[in-house]
């Protein structure tokens, strides 16, 4: 099979990129981060642009369109200003089954993303990262890699400034000076809207359950949403994934893959990627000379998971020939940003970790596999349809309470109610760390990993682990 499966977001056919002034009209739908910043890259390489937000566009966006004449409407979409598009450029968010989106598809007019529209102006190299787990940690450590070896080095996708933003500055004009690499946290979303990119390393940790109300409940969707991140690649790109993952491994025997393959594993050896030796180091080797080794505990991030997160960003930096002692050096003082698996603090002998940027099941199981300690576990949220049964024989050998931390918890009691002894209920931050402090005995370790989203109580993931951090600081 080839890799270019086509489903129904998949077979549009594609006009070739506009040009400039020839009646090319390009609608941006979205007016955040990655929408103003292709509107503004569209702007610089003179298209007529016109952009459009349903809901309200921030000030500071605003600003930015304004300062550059851009056309734009907010909380509305004016169909007879958007339908005449030549093409449309979508941001993430904005799901397929709109209204306005399926009329786009009707209308034969191209619907892309950010990353595709920049794409086309920038010949820099691509690093992108997917995955359902770890793209935001393993991206930002690529980036810190190369930013330390001092290569020039930019981030974007996901995380960071828009990456068509950073085109606009960077790669337009008569003193262009563009980027020789962009490091790029890709999610399904945005590979879904991207047909003629093409990743110079393509990097694919792990593929679990997760947006399937995205994907009509249909998991080969999804899958086929990941793995558009090696579409066009050739022999001389490269593909770091993880062998360990199954339906990865599965996939890989239905498909045509033309890059150089690089798999990681903790469980099997390879000859080019990475892998753990019975010694617990891990082994990185691209070119089957001059490996790399280092020991797990060398390594800033800890856990289990984070091991693969660190061996593909290991991977990734000996394929751009940075030098293992810059390597070596980088995986050991990387410092991650908040919110995952993050240490707050010891109050009287009860270790506290935030780790609210675990929104789905498989998240909070590698948070559990890592924890050495009796848990008080904090979980709940917005259920995404999730399935708690993975989590059992974790939660019968290391959990000794749960604190249910939304504002529907009957799916949660119902899946441990006969596992664990202690189920409470909270509807904040504060009220949960107060019973989990309660609770506790020297030497317990309360985690807050919620394996849901957290919409119902806060406004976002990090909201919720702010507060989890403020209530924990004032005990
Ligand atoms: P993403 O950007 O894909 O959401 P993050 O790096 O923000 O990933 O991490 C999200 C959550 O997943 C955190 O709870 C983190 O501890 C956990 N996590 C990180 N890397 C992995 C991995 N390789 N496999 C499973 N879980 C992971």
């Amino acid at each position: 099979m080839s890799e270019k499966i086509k489903h129904s977001n998949t077979s549009q056919t594609l006009s070739p990129a506009g040009r400039a002034g020839e009646g090319y009209r390009l609608v941006v739908l979205g007016g955040g981060e990655s929408g103003v910043g292709t509107a503004v890259l569209a702007q610089k390489k003179g298209f007529d642009v016109f952009l459009s937000d349903k809901g309200k566009i921030k000030n500071k966006y605003k600003d930015v369109l304004l300062k550059n004449g851009i056309s734009w409407e907010e909380e509305k979409h004016t169909e007879a200003l958007i339908l005449n598009a030549s093409e449309v450029v979508k941001s993430p968010g904005i799901p397929d089954k709109a209204e306005l989106i399926k009329a786009l598809h009707k209308n034969g007019i191209p619907v892309i993303s950010e990353i595709e529209f920049a794409g086309r102006y920038t010949k820099a190299k691509k690093i992108c990262i997917t995955g359902s787990n770890g793209k935001t940690t393993t991206t930002l450590l690529i980036y810190h890699i190369l930013t330390k070896a001092g290569l020039n080095v930019a981030l974007g996708g996901n995380v960071g400034k828009s990456f068509a933003m950073q085109v606009a500055e960077n790669a337009c004009g008569p003193d262009a000076n563009d980027f020789d690499f962009y490091v790029l946290e890709l999610s399904s979303f945005q590979l879904d809207g991207m047909f003629e990119f093409k990743a110079d390393i393509a990097v694919l940790l792990n593929i679990t359950p997760d947006h399937l109300d995205r994907y009509e409940y249909d998991m080969q969707k999804y899958v086929d949403s990941k793995f558009r991140i090696i579409n066009n690649q050739t022999e001389s790109d490269s593909f770091i994934f993880c062998i360990d993952d199954e339906i990865i491994a599965k996939e890989l025997t239905k498909r045509i893959i033309k890059a150089k393959q690089y798999p990681i594993s903790l469980k099997q050896k390879v000859e080019q990627g990475a892998y753990l030796n019975e010694n617990n180091q891990i082994i990185i080797n691209t070119n089957n000379t001059n490996p790399l080794s280092m020991t797990i505990q060398e390594l800033a991030l800890q856990g289990r998971h984070n091991i693969y997160n660190s061996m593909a960003a290991g991977v990734t930096s000996k394929l751009v020939e940075i030098r293992k002692e810059t390597i070596r050096e980088s995986l050991s003082d990387f410092h991650n940003i908040g919110h995952r698996l993050e240490l707050v603090g010891n109050v009287h002998g009860i270790e506290f970790i935030n780790d609210s940027k675990a929104t789905n099941v498989n998240s909070t199981w590698y948070a559990l596999e890592s924890m050495n300690n009796p848990v008080i576990l904090i979980l709940g949220g917005v259920d995404k349809g999730n399935d708690y049964s993975m989590l059992n024989d974790l939660v019968k050998e290391k959990v000794k309470a749960i604190i249910c931390l939304g504002a529907d918890n009957k799916k949660i009691i119902k899946a441990f109610g006969g596992i664990v002894e202690t189920i409470l209920e909270a509807n904040s931050a504060k009220q949960a760390v107060d019973q989990a402090y309660k609770l506790g005995k020297k030497g317990d370790t309360v985690l807050l990993s919620p394996a849901c989203a957290s919409f119902d109580l806060f406004e976002d993931y990090e909201d919720r682990g702010t507060q989890f951090k403020q209530a924990v600081r004032g005990l």
